[in-house]
């Protein structure tokens, strides 16, 4: 069958890996050149108080305009980032930008709250992150107190006492700090005390059987039950109906996520949706 295709067919990228490895090669070459062609943009979520209905804060997640494939969502290429190392640049200009972005708000006079940041783990060990912060505070204007780090419980147990001694150093920068999917990972409970932490954002699995199934609403509240002792602020994401951030309100979580109150969106929309309402409310 080969000889019938010919000699210059590509016989060799014909099975399933090898396009796929080919496939994973293009994306790792244009991946490369994405941020000299800034193709990179940050769509942003809003975060609601469940007391107040009001928005609290806002999270940053990236977005890459890639020509030819349109929006390309961070599940593609996030992984990839991670593994080559561009997830360095990559989280520098995020920091940049939403560092940016948040004291252009803040300057415009909207109280929008904190803006939340994802870290990698291949971020948090690098030894830059300090440096990349500070230059990403310094150069924007935005007071650290509104800029929050989202991290994984599997990022600090890469390395649990060196994120003790990071932590500490960004805690002391004034910026806050925060537990990201939290309940997928393995940190103990007890070790969550020696974190100088903020927050801690309950993980979408489990917010998604609530109110209905008994080991989720379980789950949901002894999150809430331990966050609430430790003096942490608790984040339920992926809230999705009226009766998930109902259950959330009531059981006495903080503040809510989600598809229910807004997709993550572009600076402007995000700022149409959210700061118009906030205005015509009080008007
Ligand atoms: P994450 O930090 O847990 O972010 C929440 C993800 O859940 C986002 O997906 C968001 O669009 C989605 N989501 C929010 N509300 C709902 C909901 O009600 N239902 C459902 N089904 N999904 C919801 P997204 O934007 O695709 O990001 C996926 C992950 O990629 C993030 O998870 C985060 O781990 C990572 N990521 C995103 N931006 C960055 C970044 O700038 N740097 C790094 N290192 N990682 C990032
Ligand atoms: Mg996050
Ligand atoms: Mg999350
Ligand atoms: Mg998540």
């Amino acid at each position: 069958r080969a000889k019938q295709r010919g000699r210059n067919t590509f016989q060799f990228f014909t099975s399933d890996m090898n396009t796929l490895a080919f496939e994973q090669l293009l994306l790792e070459n244009s991946l490369r050149r994405a941020i000299e062609r800034s193709e990179f943009e940050l769509h942003y979520q809003p975060q609601l108080s469940t007391a107040t209905g009001q928005l609290a804060g806002i999270e940053a997640l990236i977005r890459w305009r890639h020509p030819e494939l349109g929006l390309v969502l961070p599940g593609t290429f996030i992984t990839m980032a991670e593994q080559n190392g561009l997830i360095v640049p990559i989280g520098a200009w995020v920091l940049q930008e939403a560092c940016r972005q948040g004291k252009a708000w803040h300057d415009a006079g909207w109280e929008f709250g904190h803006i939340a940041v994802n870290l990698s783990a291949r971020q948090f060990a690098s030894d830059d992150l300090l440096d990349t912060i500070r230059a990403a505070l310094d150069k924007s204007g935005l007071p650290p107190s509104m800029l929050e780090l989202e991290i994984t419980e599997s990022t600090i147990m890469q390395s649990p006492q060196e994120a003790i001694s990071l932590l500490g150093k960004l805690r002391d920068m004034g910026v806050a700090l925060s537990i990201d999917d939290f309940g997928t990972g393995y940190s103990s409970l007890a070790s969550l005390k020696q974190y100088p932490l903020d927050s801690l954002k309950i993980d979408r699995s489990f917010v998604k059987g609530t109110p209905d199934d008994a080991d989720d609403v379980a789950i949901t509240e002894a999150i809430i039950a331990i966050a609430r002792k430790m003096g942490l602020k608790v984040v339920a994401e992926g809230v999705e109906t009226t009766e998930q951030a109902e259950f959330l309100r009531a059981a006495g979580c903080d503040l809510a996520q989600g598809f229910l109150f807004g997709r993550p969106a572009s600076a402007s929309d995000l700022e149409r949706q959210w700061r118009g309402v906030r205005l015509a409310s009080v008007a």
